[in-house]
């Protein structure tokens, strides 16, 4: 790599877009003829390949951005015409640009806390068995004070099968309270100083939707299944739980850094987080565009939030409703299948019964607000289907856009069911290249062929939203979802349902589009249209005509939030 290309792409082409600028001296005339009211452009990109997203999927290659938006998009020549003398132009070189992806299912200020000073860093990579998880809180424990907590973050990628016994890790810290967490979050591990620290004995009742693992004889074995039970430990936990500041801008940078320029915070936990973002947006600190849902443990919890919730909307911070969670997730065995003995769902159970969960979902529903129910297993997407239907029975409800996170398994019934009643499927692609070949492990041939079945809800008309969640996503960049839309391919060439693919541009399409019809928001992004937001992010490679390989390499070079560059690359491609 020469030195030359080490530049950020930006200041690669820097020299270029300065003499373009100095040669249209005499553009203003044109410009005025062209632009459709007056004031100067701030940004104009020229000589690009824009995939615009527009309803006839057009390409254009110049874009010009007045006052966050976007106002002409067309040809250079005529692009050209409206710099002015303050406007920034940049020569794209026939750089691929697409609209700002949005992301539908994204933890931002939790993603961002995973990586704080002090937490040991357990994420793939870093513990790929049981002996380097043991490692790596051996040798942590040798640096920390006896009797200081060591806490992982989220997490380690192991199922639940191959996870230490509370023996190995008393073994390796014997003189810490020790937690680590689940990649997945559906499960975390304790050993007894934790346990103890956090009163959990034989004779602690398992907390509400939530499990304590158990030894024969009724004892903790130092497994956790589900947040209530794992909140027990986290509560315990100085700073833990406690968002801040720090983290927003941690989980900003890197999804920037990614090429999303929104992300739908489908977890938010509690009212203090609400008010860190609502004072980020107040500092003018949000970079990228934020939609929040409010989860939601129980019933009793409902009520207590129903009642307070503020509701505020805007281009930066929305809160968009409320989010239920019906199962877990297969590395835990939690995910809920109808077929139980299938290994994933060998643990599972509802976290709520039909007739409290249609409770809720009618109650929230009568809100006006989105509804998200995370839903692995195609039990849960069923249970969350009959909420809906319930609901909307009861109080129908044109465009209420109410969504199924993750629907992994899904049966040609429900997709009938989830295309009649207009519910959104909100997943992730990049856990079919990720996961495939772990849940045909677990489950079985039958029911790979109901895996992720994007192109089925693509030909029946399913609105479909992408979105990487991250943490419990180990990588959090989009080729990754574009690649397991794509190609379906694992390691070792295992394919699920080859036939279940859709193309590069539906994949786009579905990224851009998609996700922000999942918030409602497909009037004002998504794609790159005169009116839009100028959210926009230019690639390492051209999208539509990438192979595999290149796909596998894409990554921004630059990522516009508002016509301001929020993130440049380097120039590696
Ligand atoms: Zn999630």
């Amino acid at each position: 790599m020469s030195s030359m290309n080490r530049r950020s792409f930006l200041a690669a082409i820097a020299g270029g877009a300065a003499a373009l600028s100095t040669s249209l001296g005499c553009a203003a005339d044109a410009r005025n003829a062209l632009a459709p009211a007056a004031g100067e452009m701030d940004l104009i990109l020229l000589n690009g390949k824009v995939i615009t997203v527009s309803p006839d999927d057009a390409i254009a290659d110049a874009v010009a951005v007045r006052n966050g938006k976007i106002v002409a998009v067309g040809a250079t020549q005529d692009i050209r015409r409206l710099a002015g003398t303050s406007t920034r132009v940049i020569d794209l070189g026939g750089k691929c640009v697409t609209p700002g992806l949005v992301d539908s299912h994204f933890h931002l200020i939790y993603y961002g806390q995973q990586f704080r000073e002090g937490m040991l860093d357990v994420r793939f990579p870093r513990a790929r068995s049981k002996q380097d998880l043991l490692q790596l809180v051996a040798g942590h424990a040798r640096i920390t004070p006896k009797g200081q907590w060591i806490v992982g973050n989220q997490g380690f990628s192991l199922n639940i099968d191959g996870v230490p016994s509370l023996a190995e890790l008393d073994a390796v810290a014997p003189e810490h309270p020790l937690y680590l967490k689940d990649r997945s979050g559906q499960f975390s591990l304790a050993n007894s100083l934790a346990l103890r620290d956090a009163g959990i004995t034989k004779g602690t009742p398992d907390p509400l939707n939530a499990k304590i693992g158990r030894a024969t004889n009724g004892a903790p074995n130092g497994l956790l299944f589900h947040y209530p039970a794992e909140q027990m430990v986290q509560r315990r936990i100085p700073r833990y739980g406690v968002n801040t500041a720090t983290d927003v801008a941690e989980g900003q940078r890197r999804a920037l850094e990614a090429g999303y320029t929104s992300a739908q915070d489908v977890i938010v936990m509690q009212q203090e987080t609400i008010d860190i973002y609502r004072a980020a947006e107040r500092a003018g600190t949000l970079k990228t565009r934020l939609y929040l849902m409010r989860y939601l443990a129980s019933e009793q919890q409902l009520q207590a939030v129903l009642a307070h919730q503020e509701r505020f909307s805007g281009e930066w911070l929305t809160f968009g409703g409320w989010k239920l969670a019906i199962d877990g997730g297969g590395g835990a065995g939690t995910q809920l299948m109808h077929d139980r003995s299938l290994r994933v769902a060998n643990r599972s159970y509802p976290f709520f019964e039909q007739n409290v969960l249609n409770r809720m979902v009618l109650q929230l529903h009568r809100t006006g607000l989105q509804i998200a129910i995370h839903a692995c297993g195609d039990r849960a997407v069923d249970m969350s289907i009959n909420a809906y239907e319930a609901a909307l029975q009861a109080s129908p409800r044109p465009n209420h856009r109410h969504r199924i996170e993750h629907a992994m398994f899904v049966t040609p019934q429900a997709l009938e069911r989830i295309k009649r009643l207009g519910i959104i499927i909100s997943t992730q692609p990049q856990w079919i290249s990720f996961f495939g070949e772990g849940q045909h492990m677990w489950t079985s041939d039958a029911a790979m062929e109901r895996f992720f079945p994007l192109r089925s809800m693509m030909d029946m008309g399913i609105p479909v939203a992408f979105g990487c969640d991250v943490p419990a996503t180990i990588m959090v960049e989009p080729r990754y979802a574009f690649i397991g839309a794509v190609t379906r391919t694992n390691r070792g060439g295992y394919m699920p349902a080859p036939e279940q693919s859709i193309s590069i541009r539906d994949a786009l399409r579905i990224h851009t589009m998609g996700s922000a019809y999942a918030s409602f928001e497909e009037n004002i992004k998504g794609s790159i249209e005169p009116g839009k937001l100028a959210d926009m992010v230019v690639w390492s490679h051209d999208i539509y005509t990438a192979s595999s390989r290149e796909l596998a390499a894409l990554k921004p070079l630059a990522t516009i939030v508002g016509g301001k560059i929020a993130y440049e690359g380097l120039n590696t491609a």
